[in-house]
C-alpha cells in the first residue's frame, strides 16, 4: 500500500491531463453504449413498421456514436500518451537524482546489470502506470454508476441489477487475476532483471570469456535463464488468457441475466419490450470498461514490484550529507591531512590509519604504496564519495565536512586510469569539465596537456567523435585528453590517481614529463604504486596498510633504503629486463 501511495504522488503533478484522459474513455464507453443501444432500438422500432419520421431521433443517434466513438477513443489515446510519456521523463529525472549521491559508494552492492535493469524496465514498467492501473478502474466505476442509473430509468430493480453486475464482474475478475498472478507477476520481472545482469555482464566480458573458452559455460547459464523468463511469461499468458475467457463470459452472462430479468418485468408489464435489446446490448457494451480490470491488476503487481525496487535505492541513505549551513565554496589553496583513519566498516580494519599530509597550490606530493595499501580510499574520501571522520581533512584551513560536496571536487582536477571517454565529439567531452570553457581556454588546456596537435590532425579535429562508437584512443592519448579535461577545469590541484595505469612504459615516461611541467603551476597529488618519475616531487609519502611508513624526497628515500627503495629497485630491474 505504501509503494502504491508513493506512486500515485509521482504521478500527482500529471493529475489534470489524467482526469481528462478518464473523462474521455468515459466518454468512449459511453458512445459504445450509446451506439449498441440506438441501433438495437432502431431495428426493433423499425419492425413496428412507423413512419420514418419517428426513426430520425434514433438515426441520428447511431451517426452520432459511431462517429463520436472514435473521436473520443483517439482524443483518448493522444492524452493518455501524452501524459504517460510526460509521467516517464519525470521518473526518469527523478530516479536519476536519486542515483547521483548514491554513486559510487551505496552504488557498489548493485550489478550493473540489475542497476541497468532498474533504470531502463522497472521505469518502463512504471509507465503503465497510469494508462492500466490507474485510469480503469476509475473509469469502470463512473461506467457502473452511469449504466446504472440509465437502467434504473426503466426500472429500479434493472438499475440495481445492472450495477451490481458491473461491479461484481469487476471485483471478480481482478481477485481472479490477483489470485492467479500474485506470483507469476513479480516473477516475470525478477527473472526478466536476472537475465538482463547475465548479458549485461558477459557481453562487457566477451572478449575474456572468448579467450578463456567459457563461452559455452555462459552460454547454458543465458539458455537457463531465458528458460526462466518464458515459464514465468507462459504462466502470465496462461492467467492472462483466463482471464481473459473469464472477462468475456462475465459480459454475456450479465447481458443473459439483464434480458431475462427485463423479460418477466415485461411480463408484469412494467417495462417496455420495445427497448429490450437496447437494454441487454447497452449492457453488453458497457463491459468494456470492466475488461481492461484484469489487466491492470496484473499490472498493479507488476508496478508494485518495479516501484519498490526503484524505491529500495532512491531510499538509501547517501554516504555523505552536505551540511545545512555550507561554508563559501573554498579555493583549494591549501590541502591539509591531519591524523586521518578510516575504515569501510565498523568491522573492518582501517584502510587508513593516522595519516597526515598537506599540499598546497604549487607543491607536488606523490603518495606511493602496493596494491590493498589504501591508496584509492585516500581518493575516494578527497572527493567525498566517503565520509571522512571530523577534524581529519581541511581545505583553506576549513574542515571539507562544512563545504558542499560540489565545491570541495570542483578544487580537484582527477585523472585516473579509470576516467571515462563519453561517446561525444572531442570538444563535448572536454566541455563536460567546464562547459562555458572558450575557444582559446580549450586549446590553451590541450595545449598544456600536449595532445593539442593530435586533435588537429584527427580528419573532423575537435569534433571527432569519440567513444564508443566513434574514433578509438591509444592509452596515452586517453589519458592526454583526460588531463586535458583535468585541465580546463581550472582546479588548482590536479589529482592524478595511476594517471599511467595500463600504458606502456615508453607512453607513461611521456606523461610524467608533461606532469613534470605543470609542476608549480598547480597542486599535484600522484597517487601510484609505479617508482617512476617521483624524482622531482617535493614529497612522497609511502603508504603500507593504511600506515605513512616513510616519507620524504626520492633521494632521501632512496638512502633510507627502506620499503621505497625497495619497491623501487624491484620495479626498475623488471623495466631493464624488459
Ligand atoms: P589501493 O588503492 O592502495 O590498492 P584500496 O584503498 O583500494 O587500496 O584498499 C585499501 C583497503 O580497503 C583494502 O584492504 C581493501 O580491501 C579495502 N577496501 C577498499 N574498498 C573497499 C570498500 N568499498 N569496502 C570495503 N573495503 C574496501
Amino acid at each position: 500500500m505504501k509503494t502504491f501511495l508513493r506512486l500515485l504522488r509521482l504521478a500527482l503533478p500529471f493529475r489534470s491531463q489524467m482526469a481528462l484522459a478518464v473523462g474521455l474513455g468515459f466518454l468512449t464507453v459511453g458512445s459504445s453504449v450509446g451506439l449498441l443501444a440506438t441501433s438495437a432500438y432502431l431495428i426493433s422500432a423499425a419492425a413496428l413498421h412507423p413512419s420514418i419520421a419517428e426513426l430520425q431521433v434514433a438515426i441520428v443517434g447511431v451517426r452520432f456514436f459511431g462517429i463520436s466513438r472514435g473521436v473520443f477513443r483517439y482524443l483518448e489515446r493522444l492524452v493518455s500518451h501524452n501524459a504517460t510519456f510526460r509521467l516517464l521523463g519525470h521518473l526518469r529525472v527523478w530516479f536519476y537524482r536519486a542515483l547521483e549521491p548514491l554513486a559510487p559508494a551505496r552504488l557498489a552492492r548493485y550489478k550493473t546489470g540489475d542497476l541497468h535493469a532498474r533504470i531502463v524496465n522497472d521505469i518502463e514498467t512504471l509507465e503503465t502506470f497510469f494508462l492500466r492501473v490507474l485510469a480503469p478502474p476509475v473509469v469502470a466505476v463512473l461506467t457502473a454508476a452511469a449504466m446504472g442509473l440509465l437502467a434504473w430509468t426503466f426500472h429500479p430493480l434493472l438499475g440495481v441489477a445492472v450495477a451490481v453486475l458491473l461491479v461484481g464482474a469487476g471485483v471478480g475478475l481482478v481477485g481472479v487475476t490477483y489470485g492467479l498472478q500474485r506470483h507469476t507477476g513479480p516473477n516475470l520481472v525478477r527473472s526478466r532483471s536476472q537475465l538482463r545482469s547475465l548479458l549485461v555482464d558477459s557481453v562487457g566480458g566477451i572478449a575474456d570469456l572468448t579467450a578463456f573458452g567459457a563461452t559455452r559455460r555462459l552460454f547454458d547459464r543465458v539458455r537457463t535463464a531465458s528458460l526462466r523468463v518464458a515459464g514465468a511469461q507462459r504462466r502470465a499468458n496462461l492467467s492472462e488468457a483466463v482471464e481473459n475467457s473469464l472477462g468475456v463470459l462475465a459480459a454475456n452472462g450479465a447481458a443473459w441475466v439483464v434480458l431475462l430479468l427485463a423479460l418477466r418485468l415485461a411480463d408484469q408489464e412494467v417495462f417496455e419490450p420495445l427497448y429490450l435489446a437496447a437494454l441487454t446490448l447497452a449492457t453488453l457494451a458497457s463491459f468494456e470498461a470492466v475488461l481492461p480490470l484484469p489487466q491492470a491488476a496484473h499490472s498493479l503487481n507488476e508496478n508494485l514490484e518495479a516501484g519498490s525496487r526503484l524505491f529500495e535505492i532512491v531510499d538509501s541513505e547517501p554516504a555523505v550529507v552536505d551540511p545545512p549551513e555550507p561554508l563559501p565554496a573554498p579555493r583549494g589553496e591549501k590541502l591539509d591531512v591531519q591524523n586521518l583513519t578510516f575504515s569501510y566498516d565498523r568491522d573492518l580494519p582501517p584502510a587508513l590509519d593516522g595519516i597526515s599530509f598537506s599540499i598546497s597550490r604549487n607543491t607536488s606530493l606523490a603518495v606511493v604504496g602496493p596494491s590493498g595499501a589504501g591508496k584509492s580510499t585516500l581518493v575516494n574520501l578527497l572527493l567525498r564519495f566517503w565520509d571522512v571522520p571530523p577534524a581529519t581533512v581541511y581545505l583553506d584551513g576549513q574542515d571539507i565536512r562544512r563545504y558542499r560536496q560540489e565545491d570541495v571536487r570542483r578544487c580537484f582536477g582527477v585523472v585516473s586510469a579509470r576516467s571515462h571517454v563519453f561517446n561525444l565529439t572531442v570538444r563535448e567531452n572536454l566541455l563536460l569539465a567546464r562547459p562555458v570553457a572558450t575557444e582559446g581556454e580549450l586549446e590553451q588546456a590541450c595545449r598544456l596537456a600536449e595532445i593539442h596537435e593530435f586533435i588537429r590532425s584527427l580528419p573532423q579535429g575537435y569534433d571527432t567523435l569519440l567513444g564508443e562508437t566513434g574514433r578509438p584512443l591509444s592509452g596515452g592519448e586517453r589519458q592526454r585528453l583526460i588531463l586535458a579535461r583535468a585541465l580546463l577545469r581550472g582546479s588548482p590541484i590536479l589529482l592524478l590517481d595511476e594517471p599511467t595505469a595500463n600504458l606502456d612504459a615508453l607512453t607513461e615516461q611521456r606523461i610524467l614529463q608533461t606532469l613534470h611541467r605543470l609542476q608549480g603551476q598547480r597542486g599535484l597529488l600522484l597517487i601510484t604504486h609505479r617508482m617512476v618519475g617521483l624524482e622531482t616531487f617535493d614529497q612522497i609519502i609511502v603508504l603500507d596498510r593504511g600506515r605513512v611508513v616513510e616519507r620524504g624526497t626520492h633521494s632521501e628515500l632512496i638512502r633510507l633504503r627502506g620499503m621505497y627503495w625497495r619497491m623501487w629497485r624491484l620495479q626498475h630491474e623488471i623495466l631493464e629486463a624488459a
